[in-house]
């Protein structure tokens, strides 16, 4: 375990400052806290509004991730308020938030954690609290107890499992004062609590009770196979992803128990291993190592065998008996987890999803869901350490965690369904996914912000893998981690976009909103047209449009979720322009093509339609200089002069711009436009011989 303190760092810091030093070290080490996981605190001597010296509670906020902490997210609570609830007989958890919002230092700062009152109780100046791995390896076990006296002796205090709250901090601090050697409080099924006059020696014993543990159960793990010897063989990385292509559209569809998901994939060495070993799938049965894991992970995994693939030539497509067995064995999840709910619930909390947010498939990897990447990646992290900790539990006796009635408590916990209801209300487009192509152009990056700024995932794929890179970034910056990805796509080419769209699936899951918007334009006329320029405008804006709706169409079929395919065309598509002829049937074949789609897909619930912009020249990478120079020439104008040109012959005397194309795809992407296929909108300003007749 990496002791992080720097004497050089801390010595300059004081007071609040050193609490956010010291809780950004802890923090940083995944092995002790992982997403909002833990907390720290410090007792300081402050001025209060009016000028008069307080004690105060320095505490980490509820919600907020050690990892990233900053010092308003440490709420002051006063200490003087707080101390005497000691005295009560029992507190409610509504009645400890309801109690502190009075205690604050600062009115409206963010609300101190749940664990506010054992920070408060406890009394030592600086506490340390995390859900760190190895002392959860030590705790949960069946030989719990024996196993942490074993590395501690009465240097710690044991505390048998209870749920945060009123209780817990009571006995914690009674505990503490008992005990006067104790230099920390292991909570069973929960973490590690350490504590000491000064910040450092604080931070210091954790990193050495946590390197104890380690070490502990290094020596006894060494030499044998914790999750005893593999059952089933991974198969190799092509194979993996190839599988879990397929598998992961299917499960989508089957898993969304009321709502869709995002799924994220994963097959390290570790996870393999474990999913693939003889007691790997009986391990993943006995429950999440504490409320705060279960919280992210549901209580056990869905475990599915390794999939087989039909034995067939083109795509690769799962065995129909396969299928079968998937949608039967997510029905008996949600069978056990109605019957879970339904043994334990006392009528006063509606039951949560029935469906899992971790899958093992065993020889392929792991599949975590949920309502964005984001906590898709946070329920994938929670999942890996969880298996750390059972193999630390393993190696000294058998991992074992909460009864089935604490882990109902801990996930019907309302403070934490509370939590749930201050979310943010989801976005239209929240938990769908989209891929746009030629997304690194105007009208792409305009369509792909769109979309994500109604809450969609996007996959933004182009020839400049670049610039759609760095597009995606922006978009993560605005809409938030993993919303977004860039690829390189070259649409013209088969292995790409096949590679392309399974990249797509193995990031999210699957698709719901495809985007053909890839084009390219070439100004000649037929009698002197080059065929080689001829041929490119086909390839590229027929047949790519062709290879791209034919690899997305077999992940909708998978998936069985419906979908929107939106094709940009063009105005010449209605209404032909000279010396266009290229451009205007390669893209009157892409339009066709999506009038035959609209007719092939509709019976699964796949909606086909066509934008029709015109002139749209804002960060255009098909309005070239070349483009601009010969569009004038054939209209008889100067170059310059091109986009007044087209603005003035419109009805609306209308500039075009990417983000009135942008709006209009995100109509035909929504269920706002839900009974509407096969249909041409027009985004032109209004031109008389491109009305769609
Ligand atoms: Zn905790």
């Amino acid at each position: 375990m990496q002791n992080r303190w720097k004497d050089t760092e801390a010595r300059k810091l004081r007071g609040l400052d050193e609490l956010v030093y010291r809780s950004l070290l802890i923090g940083a080490d995944p092995n002790l806290v992982l997403w909002g996981g833990g907390n720290t605190s410090c007792k300081l001597m402050e001025k209060d509004f009016r000028g008069r010296e307080v004690k105060v509670l320095r505490v980490k906020g509820s919600g907020s991730d050690l990892r990233s902490v900053q010092a308003d997210q440490f709420p002051g609570v006063r200490l003087d308020d707080v101390l005497p609830l000691r005295d009560r007989e029992a507190m409610t958890d509504e009645e400890i938030v309801a109690f502190l919002a009075h205690c604050l230092v600062e009115p409206g700062s963010v609300r101190p954690s749940i664990e506010t009152l054992l920070h408060a109780f406890v009394p030592f100046r600086h506490i340390d609290h995390s859900h760190a791995d190895f002392v959860l390896s030590l705790t949960n076990n069946t030989d719990g107890v024996k196993h942490t006296k074993a590395v501690y002796g009465e240097e710690i205090i044991w505390i048998p499992y209870q749920r945060p709250g009123f209780a817990l901090s009571k006995q914690v601090a009674q505990e503490v004062e008992k005990n006067p050697k104790a230099r920390g409080c292991v909570l069973e099924k929960h973490g590690l609590i350490t504590w000491a006059a000064t910040a450092r020696e604080s931070y210091l014993t954790h990193i050495e009770f946590n390197t104890r543990a380690e070490e502990y159960l290094a020596e006894r793990a060494r030499g044998h196979r914790v999750f005893g010897p593999p059952e089933v063989t991974p198969l190799p990385p092509t194979e993996r992803h190839r599988c879990a292509a397929v598998l992961l559209p299917l499960l989508r569809g089957t898993l969304q128990a009321r709502r869709r998901t995002i799924l994220r994939f994963e097959d390290s060495d570790d996870l393999l291993e474990f999913i693939g070993s003889k007691k790997g799938p009986d391990l993943s049965r006995v429950g999440a190592a504490t409320p705060d894991h279960l919280m992210n992970t549901k209580g056990w995994p869905l475990v599915l065998p390794p999939p087989r693939l039909r034995d067939q030539d083109g795509p690769p497509e799962l065995e129909e008996a396969y299928e079968r067995e998937v949608r039967e064995i997510v029905e008996a999840f949600s069978e056990e987890y109605r019957e879970f709910y339904e043994k334990h619930s006392r009528g006063d909390l509606p039951m949560l999803e029935d469906a899992p947010r971790v899958v093992l498939v065993r020889g392929v990897g792991m599949i975590t869901l949920g309502p964005d990447a984001q906590a898709a990646r946070v329920a994938a992290d929670v999942y890996r350490h969880t298996i750390k900790i059972m193999a630390g539990a393993q190696a000294i006796s058998s991992y074992s965690s909460m009864s089935p009635r604490e882990a109902f408590d801990a996930e019907y916990w309302p403070l934490e369904l509370y939590k749930l209801t201050l979310r943010p209300p989801e976005r239209e487009l929240s938990r769908r996914v989209a891929l746009v192509t030629g997304a690194a152009g105007g009208i792409g990056a305009a369509i792909a912000g769109r979309l994500a700024a109604e809450g969609a995932h996007v996959v933004l794929a182009d020839l400049d893998e670049t610039r759609a890179t760095r597009l995606a970034g922006e978009i993560c910056a605005q809409s938030g981690p993993g919303r977004a990805i860039g690829l390189r796509m070259d649409v013209t080419r088969e292995d790409e976009v096949r590679a392309c769209v399974e990249r797509a699936v193995l990031e999210y899951g699957g698709l719901d909103i495809v985007v053909n918007n890839a084009g390219v334009a070439h100004v000649s006329p037929v009698e002197t047209l080059e065929k080689a320029d001829w041929e490119r405008c086909m390839a590229i804006n027929a047949t790519g449009h062709f290879l791209v709706s034919r690899e997305a169409i077999r992940v909708l079929r998978r998936q069985q979720l419906g979908g929107s395919l939106i094709f940009v065309t063009s105005k010449n598509v209605l209404g032909p322009g000279q010396n266009f002829s290229a451009y205007s049937a390669s893209k009157a074949a892409q339009a066709q093509l999506a009038r035959v789609l609209a007719l092939e897909v509709a019976e699964m619930g796949v909606r086909v339609n066509m934008l029709s912009p015109d002139a749209v020249f804002k960060d255009s990478g098909l309005w070239s200089e070349q483009l601009r120079q010969e569009r004038a020439r054939t209209h008889g104008i100067a170059a310059d002069q091109i986009e007044e040109f087209y603005r003035k012959r419109n009805l609306l005397r209308a500039q075009v711009r990417p983000e009135d194309v942008a709006d209009s795809a995100l109509f035909l992407a929504s269920d706002r436009s839900s009974r509407t296929t096969g249909c041409i909108l027009t985004v032109d300003g209004g031109l008389r011989e491109a009305f769609p007749r």
